[in-house]
């Protein structure tokens, strides 16, 4: 049986506005774009290695929106499901977001993930959110709001006005990388959860593959979760490569607390980290890293504390 491959795609980093607690930016102001025929043959040769899901994400994808809609046709004429996650900057009038939605839709979209937190909002009006869920809704296109938060006070106003709004959303935590990595955070105390993680791969507009989309390039000391750049392999194999990694498989299964708890790391330290700060602890650490990879086919895939 194949396995499920999906990928967030990134054909821009180039965005409209600059959000305070931004993932994708890097801290040069430098954006990168992929060739238009490159991103099609791409996608052309992730439908022959079977892969089904493909978000276009990274900067603001519908900045290229004619390209965006070519390349969701594609997608529908190859049979992988299609997500645009978009900030909604275009969505200003009811008139002109349902054209938007319409001629996604037309081109065979899938599903419309719609960004919004107190720092997309600074440039974002809430009511473009409100057009394009609601025009969504009208068309019969699936969307969802991601409502990214750092869980404080400030947030509670943002997350009445999508109930208010009956809004279909989910909160989603911010990543304290990118922008975000400056920022003070609170200090968190969960129970003693595993931490696993799904691990979604994410294609740069340089053609360089991570094997997931978050963490990305942060990984600086170790580059543990680089796979490759598409000049010199193939999807195929940078996939496989991903499939295959022994440590990749156990932050899927046996997840990120068992394996800083095998490092010594005291229960007390696990449960006050992010899962992806967990992650950056255990992977960009040469040291670590080389325990981890000694000991994945052997004791440490025994380990429970
Ligand atoms: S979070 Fe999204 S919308 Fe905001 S600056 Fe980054 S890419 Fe742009
Ligand atoms: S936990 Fe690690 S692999 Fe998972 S999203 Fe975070 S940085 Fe990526």
């Amino acid at each position: 049986m194949n396995p499920v491959r999906q990928i967030a795609f990134g054909y821009s980093t180039q965005c409209n506005i600059r959000c305070g607690h931004c993932v994708a930016a890097d801290a040069s102001p430098e954006t990168a774009k992929m060739d238009f025929g490159r991103a099609r043959d791409i996608i052309q040769e992730m439908a022959h290695c079977h892969v089904t899901g493909i978000s276009f994400t990274a900067g603001e994808p519908l900045l290229f929106f004619d390209d965006i809609c070519k390349l969701v046709q594609l997608c529908r004429e190859n049979g992988i499901y299609s997500r645009i996650v978009t900030n909604g900057y275009w969505a200003k009038t009811r008139e002109h977001t349902d054209r938007i939605v319409s001629e996604l839709m037309s081109n065979g979209l899938s599903q419309l993930r719609l960004s919004y937190s107190r720092w997309h909002q600074q440039y974002i009006s809430r009511e473009n959110i409100v057009h394009a869920a609601l025009s969504s809704q009208k068309h019969g296109l699936d969307y969802f709001v991601s409502f990214i938060t750092d869980f404080s006070k400030k947030d509670d106003s943002f997350e009445k006005f999508l109930r208010d709004h009956h809004l279909k959303f989910f909160p989603e935590p911010v990543i304290y990388f990118g922008r975000a990595g400056e920022f003070d955070r609170q200090r968190v105390s969960t129970d003693y959860r595993p931490n696993v993680c799904s691990m979604n791969p994410y294609l740069s507009p340089e053609l360089d593959m991570f094997a997931c989309c978050d963490g990305a390039s942060r990984f600086s000391k170790t580059h543990f979760l680089y796979l490759g750049n598409l000049c010199n392999n193939s999807i195929e194999a940078l996939f496989q490569k991903c499939e295959t990694h022994a440590l990749y498989h156990l932050i899927r299964t046996m997840g990120l607390t068992n394996m800083a708890s095998y490092l010594g790391f005291r229960a007390r330290e696990i449960v006050q980290y992010r899962r992806c700060e967990l992650c950056e602890k255990l992977f960009n650490s040469k040291e670590n890293l080389s325990i981890l990879t000694k000991s994945a086919t052997s004791d440490l895939i025994n380990w429970r504390r």
